[in-house]
């Protein structure tokens, strides 16, 4: 199979991002993440299938839905069509999101080769070249989809594009060393030191995400890297967890670390895919979030 040809899931090309990289990039996002965090604000991404949203608030109620799927995935009770979801399966041939009069289904979720995909990327390409930018991959976990992940990292370097990756980390030490040797830049999570309590909170434990890591900055010691903290209520949102990590990284030069607040923007998109918002009525005061983020910066400037 050649890199073209080379094809996998994802549910989002968004353009003109500024916040995942330098400059101005294109954001590609992967579907399917080994991780469930609990606060997940991408849950769309979560599952490697594709899968069927529907919004209430777009509604009119007609019924259309439950009359053309012929799986009879969606059951129109009391004026409302309930999404059997255990017998849903979209595919090209399914009408539901086509004949919808009010615009509430659509799929998450496309198959597409690397060379569509990367002639997409290249539509923008003067934006790149004028801004610093480039392409980012994120989901979702990229190297969740190893083959295809690095045969867009390939094609993209090929055409002189600049990569990024925005990774959890949880992937084979083969796969996050063969993805890093592609990048430009790279962002990668690091949510928790504690092994059991990363694992109670995202499904997985931190140890090989913490390997990957170290790995990567032994082979790749010029390689920028930013790792990513996100400060979440509950979970890591004291001062303790913070420094815990902020004192790991500083132990590596040329790595920069950011906190990144917990917000709720995700929890509508639980809702359209049939599964209720992981962290409740859970939220983070400012003064807080500014607070760690005054811990690690101090934990920081100590090291220069
Ligand atoms: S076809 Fe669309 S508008 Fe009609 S009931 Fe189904 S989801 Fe609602
Ligand atoms: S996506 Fe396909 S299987 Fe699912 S409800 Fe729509 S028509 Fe039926």
């Amino acid at each position: 199979m050649t890199d073209e040809k080379t094809s996998g899931l994802i549910f989002n090309v968004q353009k003109f991002s500024v916040h995942d990289g330098e400059g101005i990039r294109t954001l590609v996002f992967f579907k399917g993440c080994p991780l469930r965090c609990r606060w997940c604000s991408n849950p769309e991404s979560q599952n490697a299938v594709p899968e069927l949203s529907y919004s209430v608030q777009d509604c009119l109620h007609c019924g259309t839905c439950a009359k053309v799927c012929t799986r009879g995935a969606i059951r129109f009770t009391d004026g409302t069509p309930v999404v059997q979801r255990q017998l849903c399966r979209p595919e090209p041939g399914c009408l539901c999101t086509r004949t919808c009069p009010g615009g509430a289904l659509g799929i998450y979720g496309k198959t597409v080769t690397a060379g569509e995909l990367l002639r997409q990327l290249l539509e923008d390409q003067v934006f790149y070249v004028r801004s610093g930018g480039g392409v980012t991959l994120g989901g979702g976990e990229p190297l969740h989809q190893p083959d295809f992940a690095l045969a867009v990292l390939r094609l993209a370097r090929r055409a002189r594009l600049m990569t990024n990756i925005e990774t959890c980390g949880q992937t084979s030490v083969e796969t996050m060393l063969s993805a890093a040797a592609l990048l430009d830049t790279m962002f990668m999570d690091i949510k928790c030191m504690d092994p059991d309590k990363h694992r109670a909170w995202t499904g997985v434990s931190n140890e090989r995400i913490l390997e990957n890591f170290v790995r990567v900055r032994e082979a790749f010691p010029r390689l920028p890297i930013t790792i990513r903290t996100p400060v979440i209520p509950g979970f890591n949102d004291n001062a303790g967890d913070i420094e815990a990590i902020a004192r790991f990284v500083r132990r590596f030069s040329g790595v920069r670390h950011e906190l990144l607040p917990y917000h709720r923007y995700g929890e509508q998109k639980y809702l359209r895919i049939g599964r209720r918002p992981g962290m409740g009525e859970a939220s983070l005061p400012e003064e807080t979030f500014a607070t760690l983020r005054e811990v690690a910066e101090k934990l920081h400037d100590d090291q220069l």
